[in-house]
């Protein structure tokens, strides 16, 4: 079996080809990165003739470089949300022109699902029951996977994801957005005194497993407003001094973001364990499990828990045409 996955939700214009064997043929990506900088944020108009523009080409690489055509396609799969409709519409008008054209079936994917499901691709001893993390620009999961299709909502943010948080503060450090705003925020961290500035941890006084991150993003914004940071001069253009500011105040925020999410990890581990005892891992996915930080600090809460941490390799956690189709079961 051989399926084209096409992806288009967001900002990136995603197409894959892979195999039942869970091998990945191809993968192609054309991002809007250089429009994000440029406008500071997604805007849906925009981003949908963006996709359009680049979506034939996208998806014509991702088959010649499996040296395939549509005929040798099972089946197409694409995304259909959550996401900005006028995106998604892009990549579901695509898939529907290739499996009309060459009677194939179209197999419509739930983004936030792909995300957990895609480490299924990577670590094959990965059985059902497990838990997975999604932690993204838009969403903050906290799931438990009893089957395919089976999901249980442990816990999902009340306001902001710790990728948002991780943007903004970029942008208001000053931080090259080339790339987004976590690896900026990762690499200055690395600089700077991760206990030099005092934020209170999110959400302490609620014992579940939802999180809360427009708190902190208010606390770095002060935090910075009171440091005198001028987010207008470029960390490449800043004083020794204020470069270590920052690093401390980029420091500081991640190490909060971060035990946020090990605190509710830890309790949804165990509330998870009291309804299937049998779970053996964690599934870290999302732009912000590329995060070595992140990584490092969930996977020693999650080994002290007696389970084993599963990260999908960066280009499998964000947002990518392959996994809208590794959902094997589903064909
Ligand atoms: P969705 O929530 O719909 O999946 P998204 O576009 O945010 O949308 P991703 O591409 O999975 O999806 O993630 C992008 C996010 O991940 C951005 O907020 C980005 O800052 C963050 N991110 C990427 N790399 C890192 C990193 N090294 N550290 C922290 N955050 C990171
Ligand atoms: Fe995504």
């Amino acid at each position: 079996i051989v399926v084209l996955g096409i992806e288009t939700s967001c900002d990136d214009t995603a197409a894959a080809v892979v195999r039942s064997d869970g091998e990945i043929l191809s993968q192609v990506i054309s991002s809007q990165a250089d429009l994000l900088v440029k406008y500071g944020g997604v805007a849906p108009k925009m981003a949908e003739e963006a996709h359009s523009q680049v979506i034939d080409q996208v998806v014509q690489e991702a088959l010649d470089k499996a040296y395939m055509t549509e005929k040798d396609l099972t089946a197409v799969a694409v995304s259909i949300g959550p996401g900005l409709s006028l995106c998604l519409r892009v990549g579901v008008q695509k898939a529907r022109r290739i499996a009309g054209g060459f009677n194939l079936p179209i197999i419509g994917i739930h983004h936030m699902e792909a995300h957990a499901l895609v480490a299924r691709l990577i670590e094959k001893d990965l059985q059902f029951p497990f838990m997975a993390l999604l932690i993204s620009g838009g969403h903050n999961l906290l799931i438990l996977a009893r089957d395919l299709g089976q999901y249980i909502q442990l816990g999902t943010t009340i306001d902001d994801a710790i990728g948002e948080a991780y943007d903004k503060s970029a942008k208001w450090l000053g931080l090259d957005l080339s790339r987004s705003g976590g690896p900026a925020i990762e690499e200055l961290a690395r600089e700077g005194n991760a206990k030099s500035v005092s934020f209170s941890i999110p959400m302490r006084q609620h014992k579940d497993c939802n999180f809360s991150y427009a708190g902190l993003k208010t606390q770095v914004r002060l935090a910075i407003e009171s440091k005198k940071i001028d987010a207008k001069i470029p960390i490449s253009s800043a004083s020794y001094e204020d470069r270590l500011s920052r690093a401390d105040i980029a420091a500081s925020f991640q190490r909060i973001a971060v035990l946020h999410l090990e605190e509710r990890c830890e309790r949804a581990i165990q509330w998870a364990l009291k309804m299937e005892p049998s779970i053996k891992h964690l599934v870290v996915s999302g732009g912000v499990a590329s995060n070595q930080y992140v990584r490092a600090r969930l996977d020693t809460v999650v080994k002290k828990n007696g389970l084993q941490l599963v990260c999908p390799p960066p280009r499998l956690c964000t947002d990518n045409g392959n996994h809208v189709i590794f959902r094997r079961g589903g064909l």
